[in-house]
This record gives C-alpha cells, sequence and structure tokens, in this order.
C-alpha cells in the first residue's frame, strides 16, 4: 500500500465500529496517525489497539461542542497536526412522519448533521497554511428515501449542503471538501433497518457493498490525489440508484 498519508494525521468519527472503523484502518495502512473518535468509548480504544501503531481512540458525542474540541485538541497534541477529518458517526431513527417526536428529529440533526459541522468548525480552526481534507459521509438518502425516515434523509441532504459551504469558504485555506454516498452497506446499521427487516426495502444481493468499499473511496477523496477535487459527491451503491 503507498504513503498517501504519510505524516499526516486523521480524525474518523464512529469509528469504533462499521464503516468508520474501516476508513480508520485504511488511513493508518496507507502511513496516517489516526484518532478513532466514538461516543463508546471501549469499542473506540479497542479499535484503535487493533489498528496498532499511531492510532488512538477517543470518547467523543460528536453532537457536543465541547467533546468535540476536546477531541481535536488531543488528537493535535499526541499528533502535532490536523490534515484529515471524516466525518462519519451517523444513525437513524424510524418512524411515520406524523408519528416523529421533536426529541427524535433533533437527535438524528444533531449527530448526522451538527456533528459534521462542530468538527468543520474545528478543521477551520486547526488546520495548518497547508489545509487539509474534510470527507462527509452521508448516503443515497440524501438523494432518494423510503418511508420512515425522515430526519436521517433530511440531515444526509443537509449534509451535502454542509459540504458545498465548506468547499467554497475552504478554497483560500486551501481545504477541500467532499462527500461519500454509500449505498447498502454490510454493517449492523442496514441489517438493524427495520424497514429491511421487515421487507418495506428490499436489496438485491449485489447491491450490498463492504465497509472497504466505501474507505477506499474515502481515502481517495482524502488524499492529494483529489487535489483538484472539492465541493462533490461520490454515489458508493453498486450502480443500486442508477437502474429503473
Ligand atoms: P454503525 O452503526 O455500524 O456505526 C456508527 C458508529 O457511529 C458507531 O460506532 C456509533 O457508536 C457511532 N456513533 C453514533 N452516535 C455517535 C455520536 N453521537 N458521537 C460519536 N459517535 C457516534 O453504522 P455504519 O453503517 O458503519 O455507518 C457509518 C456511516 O455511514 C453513518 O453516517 C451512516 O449513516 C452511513 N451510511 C451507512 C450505510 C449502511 O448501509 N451501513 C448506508 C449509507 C450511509
Amino acid at each position: 500500500m503507498s504513503g498517501r498519508f504519510n505524516g499526516k494525521c486523521a480524525i474518523v468519527t464512529g469509528a469504533a465500529g462499521g464503516i468508520g472503523e474501516a476508513i480508520a484502518a485504511r488511513l493508518a495502512g496507507e502511513g496516517a496517525a489516526v484518532v478513532l473518535a466514538d461516543l463508546r468509548r471501549q469499542a473506540a480504544e479497542d479499535a484503535a489497539a487493533r489498528l496498532g501503531g499511531d492510532a488512538m481512540g477517543v470518547a467523543c458525542d460528536v453532537a457536543d461542542a465541547q467533546q468535540v474540541e476536546a477531541c481535536v485538541a488531543s488528537a493535535i497534541e499526541r499528533f502535532g497536526s490536523l490534515d484529515v477529518v471524516v466525518n462519519n458517526a451517523g444513525l437513524m431513527t424510524f418512524n411515520r412522519i406524523a408519528d416523529f417526536s421533536q426529541e427524535d428529529w433533533l437527535k438524528v440533526l444533531k449527530v448526522d448533521l451538527v456533528g459534521a459541522a462542530l468538527f468543520t468548525r474545528e478543521a477551520f480552526r486547526h488546520m495548518g497554511p497547508g489545509g487539509g481534507s474534510i470527507v462527509n459521509v452521508a448516503s443515497i438518502h440524501a438523494l432518494q428515501t423510503s418511508p420512515e425516515a425522515a430526519p436521517y434523509a433530511a440531515a444526509k441532504a443537509g449534509l451535502l449542503s454542509l459540504t458545498r459551504t465548506t468547499s467554497i469558504e475552504g478554497k483560500e485555506r486551501q481545504i477541500r471538501a467532499n462527500a461519500v454516498l454509500p449505498g447498502a452497506i454490510d454493517t449492523p446499521m442496514l441489517w438493524d433497518n427495520p424497514n429491511i427487516k421487515s421487507g418495506a426495502e428490499t436489496i438485491d444481493h449485489d447491491d450490498v457493498g463492504s465497509p472497504a468499499d466505501i474507505a477506499a473511496a474515502v481515502a481517495f477523496l482524502a488524499s492529494d490525489e483529489a487535489r483538484f477535487i472539492t465541493g462533490t459527491t461520490l454515489v458508493v451503491d453498486g450502480g443500486r440508484l442508477a437502474k429503473l
């Protein structure tokens, strides 16, 4: 594996498992020092230990501004810089739009959208003169969706808008921002989805990707090979959205 991230420090949120852990492993495998930030402290520390080398698990609720600031401070204290931020932490709740509580709406928006905005703010405060790269893990739900997932779909669509603004305001600072839109990926989040369990949403076997498929796309966008790519979105869904 080439060392596209040699000497760089990356923070990956929601990295204690699933897609986030695969992204952290990919960046570490290409030379990055990686901070695995997750609500679940022990799982984040265990995932960092599995990576070995320059990897650190940090307890962080991305929806809490103070915890986000502390996470970025500890990354810089340990590894000396902040070069890549991958906003991957996310969750879904399910209900009919007529029945969603305000609490449920806020819970999803705070993690899937505001959490990314808080880490983006810290990236702008702490990335050096050479800039850096922010990759937001959205979802194909930002473009098309299914019933009973309104807060999630709205948060992910909002994340695409945040990506655009970040790219515009980041340009003079050499900070790039892009979004990856996974389709169905083989993680607990997919199989816990009640629409999938009930058969309301069906997925062909061929349309299920692996966390490593998302990690490969994120690593490309985060790397200097994507130096002229900013403000854009990359759907990684095995072609699911393309067919009628
Ligand atoms: P997952 O549930 O396996 O992992 C999500 C991780 O985020 C968990 O480790 C969890 O502890 C962490 N997390 C949740 N709330 C947090 C918070 N407030 N602060 C910090 N960490 C928090 O899910 P996954 O499938 O790996 O999903 C990762 C990302 O990919 C999410 O943003 C999700 O929306 C997106 N995505 C997943 C799929 C899929 O099919 N699995 C499809 C499209 C998009």
